[in-house]
């Protein structure tokens, strides 16, 4: 088909205008009465598009009748991505403006048809690859108080792309927590649901080069083009636009042209907006515009129920003792649970050994080395004295200097949360106080820490410093 189309072309065209735009073409695929072209680039489908849409839809129509369609396969320049070869396109009876270019290459002779424009109804019908993992979808997102509600947002928002006040949809959480899961789940489902919506699922990271490479290219504006035909984009990771002036820029204009468009945008970060560094600030007031929702850590129940979900889906069977012991040493991160559950099967199958606790033990002490030793009362207060630059003796001691009683009611804190001791034994050993005294403090610095975004800031590094 596309041989006979070819040769009709160059009966009406100049040769070097068909060497030129018709050789570097391939026909890909004819399915119906639609046949896929694959062209060397962007560019060169818009040139395509501009210049010999008519000529294209009559050598069309004539091979394949009237509802022929052509449908574009544009090799992606690097700079939207490798893994995103494909940009599917029907012309559409509107060329594109491509300013003042002239056309090279004029038809020779007009045939009546050409009168015709390319009118193919309901057209621009952009597909781009969305580089989602469909394995990442919300069946396979277990739900649990410390999800829910970042899950149901996930999911109204898939209902209704762009049609709910959750736009942005902002998930933030720490390391492991499942962002970029839920992130994906939402797009897999958007999918499922809006079939001929364009999706495009994509790191920070890697927009971040895309942009630079768009720079270098100067083919920036291709690049801010590129993403506003997007109807739902999801950016992972955002906090790393931190400190990117550019790239920042870049995404405020292509985000707000998305917004303004009622299209859907979802970003992640492993910080609040509150604690983002160097973001814009006009950037950080628009990730607040929508839903910002927290994935927290799992709790006991939420983690039984997936390493249960884990096992069930690789086939293997484990006792329950063990299951448990997995879900009470690693707490903080899903991706290390499922880490040790893999090493587990894995030693367990070269050896062909069963799987014990003991296996088990050795094996989540490999994972969690960092958070699972246990500290002492003692090295806590001692890390706590040299963060705030004062001896040991002075946090113990009874003064009621503001900074000195918060140095205190950190180490308590700590106390509670890094080792098995009780209330009581911490009090005693931290400068002889009472349990109450140490309930109390802990529920400060709770308080503090979800207020003051400086103390916040306090308790993590302490908590970086103590666990590793
Ligand atoms: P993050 O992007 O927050 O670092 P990921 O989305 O990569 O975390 O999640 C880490 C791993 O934990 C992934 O394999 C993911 O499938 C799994 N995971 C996270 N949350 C859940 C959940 N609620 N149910 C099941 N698996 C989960
Ligand atoms: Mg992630």
């Amino acid at each position: 088909v596309w041989g006979n189309c070819l040769s009709f072309i160059e009966d009406n065209i100049t040769p070097q205008a068909y060497k030129t735009w018709f050789s570097p073409i391939k026909a890909v695929k004819l399915s119906d009465a639609a046949l896929s072209i694959q062209v060397p680039s962007k560019f060169f489908y818009e040139w395509l598009e501009e210049h010999y849409v008519k000529i294209l839809k009559v050598a069309l129509t004539k091979e394949l009748g009237e509802t022929a369609k052509l449908v574009y396969v544009i090799k992606m320049e690097n700079t939207y991505g490798n893994k995103q070869p494909f940009t599917e396109r029907i012309p559409s009876e509107k060329p594109s403006n491509v300013g003042n270019q002239q056309v090279d290459v004029p038809v020779k002779h007009k045939d009546p048809e050409l009168k015709n424009p390319f009118v193919i109804p309901g057209i621009r019908n952009v597909k781009i690859e969305s580089q989602l993992n469909p394995r990442y979808n919300f069946e396979s997102f277990l739900e649990g108080d410390s999800n829910r509600l970042a899950r149901s947002a996930g999911l109204a928002v898939s209902n209704k792309p762009g049609g709910t006040s959750f736009n942005p949809l902002l998930v933030f959480g720490g390391v492991g927590l499942g962002k970029t899961h839920l992130a994906h789940a939402i797009g897999v489902q958007i999918k499922e649901h809006y079939p001929e919506r364009t999706v495009l699922y994509i790191s920070a990271e890697k927009f971040t080069q895309q942009y630079i490479e768009s720079v270098k290219k100067n083919n920036r504006n291709d690049f801010i083009h590129f993403y506003q035909l997007i109807d739902v984009l999801i950016v992972d990771d955002i906090q790393l636009l931190s400190g990117k002036a550019g790239t920042q820029d870049v995404f405020f204009h292509i985000f707000n042209h998305l917004h303004q468009n009622g299209k859907q945008v979802i970003l992640t970060s492993d910080k609040a907006p509150v604690d983002m560094q160097d973001i814009e600030q006009r950037l950080l007031s628009r990730f607040k515009w929508g839903l910002s929702a927290e994935l927290q850590q799992p709790d006991f129940e939420t983690r039984i129920s997936i390493i249960k979900n884990k096992l069930f889906r690789d086939g293997v069977e484990m006792p329950e003792e063990i299951i448990e012991f997995l879900a009470n040493n690693i707490k903080t991160n899903i991706r290390e649970l499922e880490g040790a559950i893999i090493s587990l099967i894995a030693h367990s199958s070269f050896n062909k050994r069963e799987i014990t606790l003991d296996l088990a033990k050795k094996i989540v002490d490999n994972y969690v080395k960092n958070t699972k030793r246990e500290v002492s009362i003692d090295y806590i207060q001692k890390v706590v004295s040299d963060y705030f630059q004062m001896d040991v003796d002075t946090l113990q001691s009874k003064t009621r200097k503001r900074h000195i009683v918060q140095a205190r009611q950190l180490a308590m804190f700590f106390a509670k949360k890094l080792t098995k001791a009780s209330l009581a034994s911490i009090g005693s050993q931290i400068g002889s106080r009472d349990h109450a005294t140490v309930l109390h403090a802990c529920k400060t610095v709770d308080n503090l820490a979800s207020t003051d975004k400086q103390f916040r800031k306090f308790v993590e590094d302490l908590d970086k410093k103590l666990t590793m």
